[in-house]
């Protein structure tokens, strides 16, 4: 991160601590109580405990819970430490319809610590998160995916590239079906230049992976050498991104769903 890039963060760094004052922490599993303590993962303590690792049985390459479901040859890897289940829906429903940037950076810190996500880290040269298309990032104000991938280049000491653009808007693909999710994002994604080295793609959540995988192609013809993809939550097969309810301080709400 470049010397300007680090005094602009401790600037926004110190505009959020007076917004914090003004606007106490509160938790996704009860938005009206305000917090005692500003929790340092966005979330309470219950919720980060019920936060269900994906750590039992799942595919070697997209991560996916269950036996390996990707044919040998598929070398996009892609870790989610996270279930898409319990408080996750929520807090990532928060972060992008409810102009919740604070959970985004606490769960940037969380997946940061996470040990799978350090190991896959020291393997790469960059973070590159999977970018909003300008449309959508002017009416959200930040990209949630941003916000992960500096938490992470902060944590552990990486350069944070914002090189990826988004060619069209796509429909949202928890909204697709199998088929539609794949045209959906193909060719979606352009490269700002050219990339040099490894790539640690940072999004919010993996539903079928089309989104990383389109991406990652993008990365790769512009020279990447190896993309890792990582994110907050997997989506378990059939399930959909769950769009929770959530009745959120009116104040700090910016955009609706
Ligand atoms: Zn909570
Ligand atoms: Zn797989």
């Amino acid at each position: 991160m470049s010397i300007f890039a680090r005094l602009r963060e401790d600037a926004l760094d110190t505009g959020r601590a007076v917004l914090d004052a003004v606007y106490p922490a509160r938790c996704v599993c009860a938005p009206d109580e305000p917090l005692p303590t500003r929790p340092p993962f966005g979330l309470c303590d219950i919720c980060v405990a019920n936060l269900e690792p994906n750590d039992s049985e799942r595919c070697a390459v997209c991560d996916h819970p269950g036996p390996r479901c990707c044919p040998p040859g598929s070398d996009l890897r892609m870790r989610a430490p996270y279930l898409y289940t319990g408080p996750l829906p929520s807090a990532v429903h928060a972060m992008k319809f409810g102009g919740r940037d604070d959970l985004a950076r606490g769960l940037g810190r969380l997946l940061a610590e996470h040990v799978d996500i350090g190991t896959l880290a020291r393997e790469c040269d960059q973070c590159v998160p999977v970018p909003l298309s300008t449309a959508r990032a002017r009416q959200r104000g930040y990209n949630q995916s941003a916000i992960l991938a500096r938490a992470i280049g902060r944590a552990l000491g990486m350069p944070v590239r914002h090189c990826l653009r988004r060619n069209r808007d796509t429909a949202p693909q928890h909204t697709l079906d199998a088929v539609q999710r794949q045209t959906n994002v193909r060719g979606a994604f352009r490269v700002k230049g050219h990339v040099i080295g490894s790539v640690l793609l940072v999004d919010d959540v993996i539903t079928s992976g089309e989104t990383v995988r389109a991406a990652a192609h993008a990365l790769l013809e512009a020279g990447a050498h190896r993309v890792v993809a990582v994110a907050l939550g997997r989506t378990p097969r059939g399930a959909v991104e769950a769009h929770p309810r959530l009745s959120l301080a009116p104040s700090r709400a910016k955009e609706a769903p």
